[in-house]
């Protein structure tokens, strides 16, 4: 029979010492032992992306793109030399390949490049050989084989990436939550884990603000149906599983985008301005259009970039957060959201509805109550047997 094979990802703060990188081979181990061949997909060590971006930050404002994704593609690299020694010393055989020495092809986009192919033959020959193979996340090559990087949090698409070309029965993201939980447990005091989350609501959930999977990653890994596993480095549990189609809940949770910016323009500059995000590599969240007014709803880093070029144009800018509840009816509670804030006496700015999602424009100084009071009305949990048994 052909052993089963896993894709499992380490992030930044599991590789983050030798310590961490002990815990990481454990996992590793046991997969190896349980009969699957396995492939790891590693960050780099906490902090040290940001260390090599802000070396390049002090040379320019703008570095050179080809030869940042040069600097940023070393901090994978040290991880993956490190799992791999850590392994062998343990008595298992592991090799450690670059994104270039694993065939990852991507576009010529540096610092933010898709990948178009991985060329397997390498790591398989590797695996039907008993090795465990480590590859450097966030990386690849382009046609000419110079180094690419996927964006920022891009090791994530690697391991997606990666299950889907070695068609792995799972990809499991480790990382230091326990899994996905129905929101921010930092801001949200019930919050609750998920054991089981649909695509629809994961991708909803990535794309507003929970921080938990890049969202590519949730894009890629649900159009070529691979299930993805959430799950922690450092406490034992089965963390959290993403896969189907369909939401089950009425619910499933709530995201929280704490600092946007809500710039408010005549309507005839709309398009304009839109334009100009665009050109600008500006994420525009949300558009209002109305008879007296337009607003685009952008994060608050990139409000200066937008002032620089259309500042004339602008007729006022305020800090707003948004609070996005996702699910299957989320989009049907407009008027018992009104209801419930404002029996805590929170005024609600503007409301966007899509099929999966209600999103509700707050002042920040209300996020973190209203995000309490709208959680505990409506999110319902179902506790983790109850939901799996829905899903399987
Ligand atoms: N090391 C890269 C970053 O910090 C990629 C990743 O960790 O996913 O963004
Ligand atoms: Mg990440």
């Amino acid at each position: 029979m052909v052993k089963p094979l896993i894709v499992q990802k380490f992030g930044g703060t599991s590789v983050g010492s030798i310590e961490s990188i002990q815990k990481v081979a454990k996992h590793i181990i046991q997969a190896k032992e349980a009969g699957c061949h396995v492939v790891v997909v590693v960050s780099a060590m906490a902090g040290e992306t940001n260390r090599l971006q802000s070396l390049a930050d002090d040379i320019d404002a703008v570095p050179n793109a080809r030869e940042l994704d040069v600097l940023l593609s070393a901090g994978e690299q040290v991880s993956m030399a490190l799992v791999a020694m850590m392994l062998n010393k343990l008595g298992y055989s592991a090799s450690s390949l670059t994104g270039g020495q694993a065939n990852i092809v991507t576009n010529d986009q540096y610092n933010n490049a898709s990948i178009l192919d991985i060329r397997v033959e390498r790591i398989v020959n590797l695996l039907s050989h008993n090795h465990i193979v480590i590859v450097a996340g966030f990386q690849g090559v382009n046609k000419l084989g110079d180094i690419t990087t996927l964006g920022r949090g891009g090791s994530d698409t690697s391991a997606v990436a990666l299950a889907g070309a070695l068609n792995a029965q799972e990809c499991q993201i480790y990382t230091d939550v326990d899994g996905v939980y129905t929101s921010d447990p930092r801001i949200v005091h019930r919050a609750q884990k998920l054991a089981v989350v649909d695509f629809p609501s994961m991708k909803v959930m990535a794309q507003k603000g929970a921080k938990v999977l890049h969202l590519p990653s949730v894009c890629y890994a649900h159009e070529h149906k691979i299930p993805l596993r959430v799950l922690s480095t450092f406490q034992p549990g089965s963390g959290t599983l993403i896969k189907g189609d369909k939401s089950y809940q009425n619910v499933t949770g709530l995201a929280i985008q704490k600092t946007l910016t809500l710039v408010t323009l005549a309507p005839e500059f709309c398009d304009s301005v839109l334009k100009q995000c665009q050109l600008l590599g500006v994420e525009v969240w949300n558009v209002i259009r109305e008879a007296e007014w337009a607003g685009v709803v952008i994060k608050q880093e990139s409000c200066a970039k937008l002032m620089l070029v259309f500042s004339e144009k602008i007729r006022n800018t305020k800090a707003v957060s948004l609070l996005t509840m996702v699910g299957l009816q989320a989009s049907h509670f407009v008027d018992a959201a009104f209801d419930c804030l404002s029996n805590v006496n929170i005024e609600i700015c503007y409301t966007f509805t899509t099929v999966q999602a209600l999103m509700l424009l707050l002042a920040p100084c209300d996020i973190e109550k209203a995000a309490n009071v709208l959680h505990d009305a409506f999110v319902v949990f179902s506790d983790s047997k109850a939901q799996q048994s829905i899903f399987d």
